[in-house]
């Protein structure tokens, strides 16, 4: 890989890169982001990754998944279908993973078919892992991975690039792991943790230079799953998308805990349209 030029967004490249609606806008051309997530055991997960995905710009949410139920009954504006992605109608980007349980493997599979960009977290990362990066090598769209360090280190095993990487918080080791990973999938790495870092499989990167460590809570990486990939299906470049939710996901978190107080999952969501208004 080259020596990537590390760099960070501020304020006005956030608002730059963030969609908004024009006059000639409506629900499609404004993008459908499909989110394939939850499970029995794991419904909050389907819930929290919808959450961010209405907070991220696209036109219209797609829920597809056991949650069904459960999230028309708290976002009614959701679309839902049982099922998988495959034939759940119109989407410009999925959401495949958190709280996918025993439905990830399907759900991985039917979404990396498409033809769209498709966000892979958590239970499709550990699904991902197993099938190494030759499951994205037919792909015809981009394909953004957002692990947090756990999940890296389990997909890089799979890559059969030697030793796992250490479980360190130094950032020069956090972007070495990112490099690996877009390099090994040929995919945008999104490295979640203490300093998030986005790689490219070119060499470029950012680090984000927003957040907080109270954001290490349940749920939080789905509300960043959902939100991302609604950026994608808004249009945005996956190093764009994912480097724009990571930093609106890390303001969320500080104005949710203020000048240090408990978040949860929920509050990020909640503080996301506050912050879109602070970036403006
Ligand atoms: P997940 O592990 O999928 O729930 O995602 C956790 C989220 O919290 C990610 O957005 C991380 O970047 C963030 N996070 C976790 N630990 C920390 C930390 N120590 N400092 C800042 N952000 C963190
Ligand atoms: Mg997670």
């Amino acid at each position: 890989l080259p020596p990537a030029a590390l760099t960070a967004l501020q304020h006005p490249d956030v608002a730059a890169l963030l969609p908004r609606p024009d006059t000639e806008s409506d629900k499609y051309r404004r993008g459908v982001v499909g989110v394939a997530a939850g499970s029995a055991r794991y419904p909050g997960a389907a819930l929290l990754a919808v959450a961010g995905a209405l907070r991220g710009g696209a036109g219209a949410v797609r829920y597809v998944g056991t949650a069904a139920e459960e999230v028309v009954r708290r976002f009614p504006e959701v679309l839902v279908t049982e099922g998988g992605p495959a034939g759940a109608g119109r989407v410009q980007a999925w959401v495949v993973g958190p709280g996918g349980g025993e439905g990830a493997e399907r759900a991985l599979r039917e979404a990396l078919a498409s033809d769209v960009p498709v966000l892979v977290d958590a239970d499709g990362l550990t699904e991902l892992a197993r099938l190494g990066p030759a499951a994205l090598a037919g792909r015809t769209a981009p394909t953004l991975l957002t692990p947090h360090t756990g999940e890296a280190a389990r997909l890089l095993a799979g890559a059969d690039q030697g030793p796992p990487p250490q479980a360190d918080g130094l950032a020069a080791a956090r972007l070495r792991t990112a490099h690996r990973l877009a390099s090994a999938y040929r995919a945008t790495a999104l490295l979640k943790g203490s300093t998030t870092v986005v790689a490219e499989p070119t060499g470029e990167a950012r680090s984000n230079p927003t957040g907080t460590s109270w954001l290490a809570t349940a749920g939080s990486g789905d509300v960043l799953a959902g939100l991302a990939g609604s950026l994608l299906a808004a249009g945005l470049a996956p190093l764009d998308a994912a480097s724009a939710a990571a930093y609106l996901h890390g303001l969320a978190g500080r104005r949710a805990a203020g000048r240090g107080a408990p978040v949860t999952a929920t509050d990020v969501a909640r503080q996301l349209p506050a912050v879109w208004r602070d970036v403006h």
